[in-house]
């Protein structure tokens, strides 16, 4: 989980154990600087490139407002032009996210939270998009990260939505078992094949590219799920069959 903290020790080995982890050593030590530079290339080429994309954002959406003499194609050329680049904005900010996150650069505020609040500040914002949501909350208080597991909630109930019709409902249930607390969230539409389910929470992995593309999704927000849960030292589990639906579960320390 952290390579640059991990190192072999065998101080009381033979001399050719000894040499060996030392070997092993400078291997982890390069890892890890590779690893550095990736996230540190992915976090600026991200950076850099979601300010001037906002300015163009900007820019096609006041010409939009403000032209009254453009012609349909030209509008609609626009529109598309303007669309495209808010969803490589949301791109560009995910991929940041995920790039700090993966650097241990987000800073995690763990309180001791009732988890049932949580849950129904999310849903509260949710009932404006749709009315498909069914709660059934057992109050309980768990070490979260209130914004942090709004935005895990948030990114699975979205999930929930774009991939199953929209009059099949979706439950989300909270409970506690021992010394952890879990969130479920329940849907009823096309499931993940067996094959896949582990696959889904690697960035840019998507079951079916055309049609979860078309859901205007970036592709990595099942990877932030999985790395602000486990910043929160939770867990996040999957259940799913084709067809019928799909449960992923939080379990996050009471
Ligand atoms: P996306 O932006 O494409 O939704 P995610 O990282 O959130 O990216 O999800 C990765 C893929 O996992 C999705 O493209 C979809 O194929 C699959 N997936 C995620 N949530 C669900 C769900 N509730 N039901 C079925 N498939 C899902």
């Amino acid at each position: 989980h952290n390579l640059s903290d991990t190192r072999l020790e065998f101080e009381q080995a033979p001399t050719e154990v000894q040499e060996l982890a030392q070997t092993c050593n400078m291997m982890i030590s390069r890892l890890s600087d590779a690893w550095e530079q990736q996230r540190r290339f992915v976090s600026d080429v991200s950076h850099e490139l979601r300010t001037p994309l906002t300015l163009v954002h900007g820019y096609l959406q006041s010409t939009l407002r403000r032209s009254k003499n453009l012609t349909e194609p030209q509008k609609e050329g626009l529109e598309i032009a303007a669309s495209e680049a808010d969803r490589t904005i949301k791109l560009l900010q995910d991929l940041l996210d995920l790039a700090r996150a993966d650097g241990g650069h987000i800073r995690f505020n763990i309180e001791r939270e009732p988890l049932e609040e949580v849950v129904q500040e999310v849903l509260e914002m949710g009932q404006y998009v749709s009315d498909r949501f069914q709660a059934d909350l057992t109050p309980v208080k768990a070490l979260v990260d209130r914004a942090r597991l709004k935005q895990v909630l948030i990114n699975l109930l979205d999930n929930a939505m774009k991939y199953s019709e929209a009059d099949k409902p979706i439950q989300i249930k909270l409970n506690h078992y021992g010394d952890q607390a879990y969130i479920e969230v329940r849907d009823q539409g096309r499931g993940i094949p067996l094959c896949d389910l582990t696959k889904i929470f690697a960035p840019f992995f998507r079951v079916d590219e055309d049609r979860s593309r078309a859901t205007g999704g970036t592709g990595l927000g099942l990877s932030i799920v999985k790395t602000l849960v486990e910043g929160m030292d939770g867990t996040l589990k999957v259940q799913s069959k084709l067809n019928e639906g799909s449960v992923f579960t939080v379990a996050l320390p009471i």
